[in-house]
């Protein structure tokens, strides 16, 4: 498919939801395989996973890349699954990163493979990385991802920061169970090194082997829990990078702090995203159980007006706020693409 305007003539603000958001960041899911098994993400008996045809492939992901592009769609995050484990996925990146247009591109991964692609990486083009780690000692690590892993992820982190990726960010997903004594030496990394630690709330999806806590654990009691046992965090101005992270720092830190609420706070107002499951299905909103398939019509050959309107379809039906009044999503983030 060739692009009739050309994606530098082409309006950066074409896709407007109903409620007025500018939508410009769509996030691809790459696989739903992932080498770890968390407890808050799949069930233990495992899950029933996509056939290889199912699964979209790299043509076809970047061929809906470039009409999104064209669109509006400005910023791309890779994730899965763990989309480190996806063969091909450094060739992938590298024509990601090469398409103009695309003003930001960033990978989130388990940390589990980095320490070794983590130059290739950078080769490819990459320069942001989001690595999810929910425990510094190896036996919660373990109790909650299932694998002995922790020396390598934290040697991935290292191995981010030696490449020079910048910024790098450490996503903790509050487990009360399992990670609330890990919270002050979360926030003590942020002193020794220039990380982004955000602590995130766990939210109800699907496939889950451990049921949500009667009492959620907050990013604020998480906040709380710093300023008790770690020092003040002093509020800084949020940059365009930040997402929807409420953003802090400790006294004489080399990182930031963040608190990513999407179950005490109201983050929806400021949603700009799309997300394309492995499967080829576009999903409006993450919290939402709606999807609109767009793999048949890319898979027919359909022209690049028809996968435009599929797009121009997902952001008409982007809801306003959360968008599902279930208390729990159907699918698990390892299907959708966290
Ligand atoms: N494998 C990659 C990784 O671990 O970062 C990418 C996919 S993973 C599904 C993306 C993120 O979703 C991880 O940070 C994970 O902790 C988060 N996640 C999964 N289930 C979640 C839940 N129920 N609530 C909040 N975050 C969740």
């Amino acid at each position: 498919m060739s692009s009739p305007e050309g994606h530098s003539g082409a309006p950066s603000n074409l896709l407007i939801d109903p409620c007025g958001r500018k939508i410009d960041y769509l996030r691809v899911s790459i696989t739903d395989l992932c080498d770890l098994r968390c407890v808050y993400c799949r069930p233990p008996e495992g899950l029933k996973l996509i056939s290889h045809d199912e699964i979209l492939r790299y043509e076809e992901i970047l061929a809906f890349i470039e009409v999104a592009r064209d669109m509006g769609i400005r910023k791309i995050r890779v994730t899965g699954g763990e989309p480190l484990v996806r063969r091909g996925v450094l060739e992938f990146l590298s024509r990601l990163t090469a398409i103009e247009g695309i003003e930001d591109i960033g990978l989130t991964t388990n940390g589990v493979r980095l320490a070794g692609m983590a130059q290739a990486l950078r080769e490819a083009g990459l320069k942001r990385l989001n690595i999810s780690l929910d425990s510094l000692r190896c036996a919660a690590f373990k109790a909650i991802t299932g694998g002995d892993h922790l020396p390598a992820v934290l040697a991935g982190i290292e191995a981010a920061l030696t490449e020079g990726f910048h910024p790098v960010k450490i996503n903790v997903v509050l487990l009360r169970q399992f990670n609330e004594e890990d919270v002050p030496a979360f926030a003590r990394l942020t002193l020794e090194k220039p990380v982004d630690v955000r602590f995130i709330e766990r939210m109800p999806f699907g496939g889950e082997a451990v049921p949500l806590p009667p009492r959620p654990f907050s990013a604020r009691e998480a906040m709380e829990i710093v300023e008790k046992h770690v020092g003040p965090l002093a509020p800084v101005p949020r940059d365009e990078l930040d997402g929807p992270a409420t953003m802090f720092t400790l006294d004489g830190a080399k990182g930031r702090i963040g608190i990513i609420d999407p179950i005490s706070g109201h983050f929806c107002g400021t949603c700009n995203r799309l997300r394309l499951t492995a499967a080829g299905r576009l999903r409006p909103c993450l919290l939402g159980d709606s999807e609109i398939d767009v793999r048949s019509a890319l898979r027919r050959g359909a022209s690049r007006e028809e996968v435009a309107d599929i797009v121009r379809l997902a952001v008409l039906s982007k809801p306003g706020g959360r968008g599902s009044t279930h208390t729990r999503m159907a699918e698990s983030m390892n299907r959708i693409g966290g």
